[in-house]
């Protein structure tokens, strides 16, 4: 197999050095199953591991990007078979394995998710681990029931990946969904995809008691720190926050009001580490009943490979809205 070009991150002397490579095959992170890359994604972690603004890798130097869509060129794995399309998200992919900013990458056969009917290979990169924690998130909060009659939910860190994709699949499922975003010229995008009202980040009044006045039925949140504190204090009775991520701070401070006398649940994601089994039937959910209904408007930017060291800063300088696809191949 010829030589390939990836974006590879290295440390020297304490600092991420990150840029475009040849390499081969051989000398990629090992795995039972050889794919041809045709897209990736960005996530914010991605920016993070790409730029050194945030330590992601756990062994360097590894090809960045958590997610990939392909084609398999080879298995040792009998469940794959050459030509199939399939994809993968983190799994410790641009953490401690070579990741899918690379023509070629190498994953574990149990990691690999077959492509599933109705969805192309860009679509995955659309969704990405942005939707698959959003279907995850979604599939907890269900299951722990919530339902629409229990008021609106509230998705914070709204504009974003994550926020985008949460807003269009939670409207869809019957959810009146209140969108938190710091940014106005991103208003239009998350009405059009069911936000039916949007607050201002910074005009919130956050409270300061263990309980405020119950306002929402659950929340999705993006960004930790004193916004979590607040759903903890506004989320009404049985309610679900699930917390994804800490765009704004790592912090939670809160007391056991709100789970000992309105029962509400605080619920956890992890979407690089799950069991294959609960992986297989929220993608296949992402094909049918979980289908995002808006991916065209979703996926804001598709940029070539080449243009993607360029793309990081937006993230980091939170001047983005939606997905941003790359096109590998
Ligand atoms: P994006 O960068 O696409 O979106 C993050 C959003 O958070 C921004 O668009 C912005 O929304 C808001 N935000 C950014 N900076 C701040 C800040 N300082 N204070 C408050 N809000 C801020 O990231 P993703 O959607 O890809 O990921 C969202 C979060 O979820 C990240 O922290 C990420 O690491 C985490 N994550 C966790 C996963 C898990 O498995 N638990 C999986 C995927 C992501 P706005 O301007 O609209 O307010």
């Amino acid at each position: 197999m010829k030589a390939f070009k990836a974006f590879r991150i290295h440390e020297r002397e304490g600092k991420i050095a990150a840029g475009f490579e040849t390499m081969d095959v051989e000398a990629l992170t090992p795995g039972e199953v050889v794919i041809r890359v045709q897209y990736s994604s960005i996530n914010y972690k991605d920016a993070l591991a790409g730029t050194g603004a945030g330590k992601i890798l756990r062994k360097y130097p590894l090809n960045g990007g958590i997610d990939l869509s392909g084609e398999v060129v080879s298995s040792t794995d009998a469940r794959y078979q050459p030509g199939q399309s399939v994809l993968v998200t983190g799994c410790g992919h641009s953490e401690t394995l070579d990741g899918g900013y690379a023509e070629y990458a190498r994953a574990v056969g149990d990691s690999v998710i077959p492509l599933p009917e109705g969805m192309s290979l860009f679509d995955a990169m659309a969704i990405g681990t942005a939707g698959f924690t959003t279907g995850l998130a979604i599939h907890r909060m269900e299951h722990n029931g919530q339902k629409p009659a229990m008021g609106p939910i509230v998705v914070t860190g709204a504009s974003g990946g994550v926020g985008t994709i949460a807003i269009d699949l939670l409207a869809g499922r019957g959810f009146e969904v209140v969108a938190v975003s710091g940014k106005p010229e991103a208003d239009a995008l998350l009405k059009s995809l069911g936000a039916s009202k949007i607050l201002r980040r910074q005009d919130i009044d956050l409270g300061k008691r263990p309980l405020e006045a119950a306002q929402w039925g659950g929340a999705i949140d993006n960004v930790g720190g004193e916004v979590l504190t607040w759903l903890t204090r506004t989320v009404d009775n049985w309610g679900n926050i699930v917390s994804i991520g800490l765009a704004a701070s790592h912090k939670l401070e809160t007391t056991v009001m709100p789970f000992i006398l309105r029962g509400v649940s605080l619920l956890g994601v992890n979407s690089s580490a799950m069991p294959r089994d609960v992986r297989l039937s929220i993608w296949k959910r992402l094909a049918t009943d979980l289908k995002p209904r808006h991916l065209d408007k979703l996926v804001t930017r598709t940029i070539p490979f080449d243009e993607l060291p360029s793309a990081f800063d937006g993230y980091i300088q939170n001047r983005i809205q939606g997905r941003t696809v790359v096109k590998i191949a």
